[in-house]
């Protein structure tokens, strides 16, 4: 029977390479070979063992934001997803169950199922392989598929999960649009992307904000169309936001920052009155005290929290990187092979001094 390598992660900061049989495929379910898997700052926080209540727990196989080809499929799982043998495809992480509230209503991206790619199931469960980081994955009959153009670079291909989450951020739950100001806290690879869909749809003023330590990343924001950037460390990102919007104020603050905290406290003295705060970046379980609650109320503020993208935003992300790929190349910064994994994960969290400002890491198994 033929095998799949994968790293499997089989407790916090050890990969322990093992070949596992290749399932056959039934009526409803495929086989991928991967093609390239993404990284994005989960996969460092899963490393570290910060995630291993969640889910499975481990040994598990990472890698959630997963592309590559159909390598086998059933005659049903083929007609469901359309798509055939050697077509190239993305999986959403989510492996949603479609009978809960949630998943008929339509917000199967909030589906309690536990079921999905490189987060949920440990290698304990049959098949084994749920995740990115190796030769191939599982497909459960109920997995999000969306065929991508095949003549696309591997790693701008790789964009699509970032990018359906900028999407969702910025424009499906954001409501950006022609003529808004708008503010990105937190110049990673997620609010670069979040700058670039803040372009395309039409954004006036994409004002991005970041550390000293983001000097090249604040750069990268202005190459990717951002009209004005601001060095927290330097200048105070409130008086510079009142100033450059001429006492107007943002549309929309999106907060992609990971951990800290002011950057929220902040969105609500930089956003106008009836503007909507979205709150993407995730704060390690820590909690805000100094929350101004009726500067909130008095001034009609929405305050939305958002987690990951769905259908459509995956589709407008595809369509985006078809259509101007070539303007996000500059963040495909890091690409590793597969028996570099620990290399590509220490380097995704800054771990690795010499090797350059990681913006976007992708993994590759071959
Ligand atoms: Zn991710
Ligand atoms: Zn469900």
């Amino acid at each position: 029977m033929a095998e799949a390598l994968a790293a499997v992660l089989e407790a916090p900061k050890n990969f322990q390479f093992r070949a596992f049989p290749i399932p056959d495929v039934g009526e409803d379910d495929a086989v991928l070979r991967v093609e390239a898997c993404g990284l994005c700052g989960t996969d460092y926080d899963q490393w570290l063992g910060h995630l291993k209540d969640w889910g499975g727990g481990m040994p598990i196989i990472p890698g959630h934001e997963v592309m590559g080809l159909i390598d086998r499929i059933g005659p049903k799982a083929s007609k469901l997803w359309n798509v055939k043998e050697g077509d190239r495809v993305a999986i959403e992480p989510i492996i949603p169950c479609g009978h809960c509230e949630d998943c008929v209503s339509g917000a199967y991206t909030r589906c309690q199922s536990d079921l999905g790619y490189g987060l949920y199931q440990s290698t304990d469960v049959a098949p084994s392989l749920w995740g990115g980081y190796a030769t191939h994955v599982y497909l459960h009959p109920r997995t999000m598929v969306h065929k991508l153009p095949s003549t696309i670079p591997t790693d701008l291909m790789t964009l699509v999960n970032p990018l359906s989450n900028a999407i969702r951020w910025i424009y499906e739950v954001g409501g950006v649009g022609l003529g808004s100001t708008v503010v990105i806290e937190g110049p990673g690879q997620r609010g670069l992307l979040a700058v670039a869909t803040a372009k395309r749809v039409g954004a006036a003023n994409i004002i991005v904000t970041g550390t000293r330590a983001d000097a090249a990343r604040l750069e990268l924001a202005s190459r990717l169309g951002a009209t004005a950037t601001i060095n927290v460390d330097e200048q105070d990102p409130v008086a510079s936001v009142v100033e450059l919007t001429k006492g107007k104020l943002a549309d929309v603050v999106l907060d992609v920052s990971s951990g800290a905290m002011a950057p929220i406290l902040q969105a609500i003295d930089m956003v106008k009155r009836g503007g909507r705060v979205v709150l993407a970046g995730l704060k390690s379980n820590n909690k805000l005290n100094g929350l101004p609650i009726d500067n909130v109320v008095l001034r009609e503020i929405e305050l939305v929290g958002v987690l990951s993208a769905g259908w459509q935003s995956t589709e407008m992300a595809i369509d985006m990187i078809e259509k101007e790929g070539n303007s996000l190349q500059m963040l495909c910064s890091h690409s590793f092979s597969l028996e570099n994994v620990t290399d590509a994960v220490r380097t995704l969290g800054r771990e690795n001094p010499d090797s350059g400002d990681a913006v976007h890491v992708t993994l590759t198994p071959s």
